[in-house]
């Protein structure tokens, strides 16, 4: 790791410290509404994660020009609305036991996604809820370093 690079590692777990509440993921998956499962009462996934067909499951490819999908397996297409969103291969709502609830201005959900992360909503919250389905790496270095350079962060320069 150059020295740039240790600086952006160390901002970026700075930003996740100072801008993100943890919460542990038990307290969604314990939510009374789980029971019924009525998912999006708890969480809905907005962006991150496995795009899939609708129809039989398998992952498919969203085309950003046409808007539409084709799916091999199946031999089905559709548009954006007749997409299903897996999120979670591994565990709802993710793996990691911890989840990061941001609520703090800016408009994270492209390059949070785009950083690896799964993001949702909350009907009861406000803001964004940040999910990792994954586990047995470094998320600084693996996430948070994505979302900080995402978001075109810079606080590594004034330190
Ligand atoms: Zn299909």
């Amino acid at each position: 790791m150059t020295d740039t690079e240790r600086e952006i590692y160390e901002a970026a777990r700075e930003f996740k410290n100072s801008r993100f509440n943890v919460i542990p993921s038990v307290l969604f998956t314990n939510h009374k509404a789980m029971e019924d499962g009525e998912y999006d009462e708890v969480l809905s996934l907005v962006a991150g994660g496995r795009t899939c067909c609708s129809y039989c499951g398998e992952e498919v490819e969203l085309d950003d020009d046409t808007d539409e999908w084709t799916c091999d397996n199946c031999e089905t297409s559709g548009d954006r609305d007749e997409l299903s969103m897996e999120g979670s291969p591994y565990a709802w709502p993710c793996a990691h036991s911890y989840m990061f609830w941001y609520d703090d201005g800016l408009d994270i959900t492209e390059a949070a996604a785009d950083a690896g992360f799964l993001v949702f909503e909350s009907p009861d919250m406000s803001g964004v809820i940040l999910g990792i389905d994954g586990g047995g790496y470094d998320f600084v270095e693996a996430h948070w370093v994505k979302l900080y350079n995402n978001l075109g962060l810079k606080w590594h320069e004034s330190e």
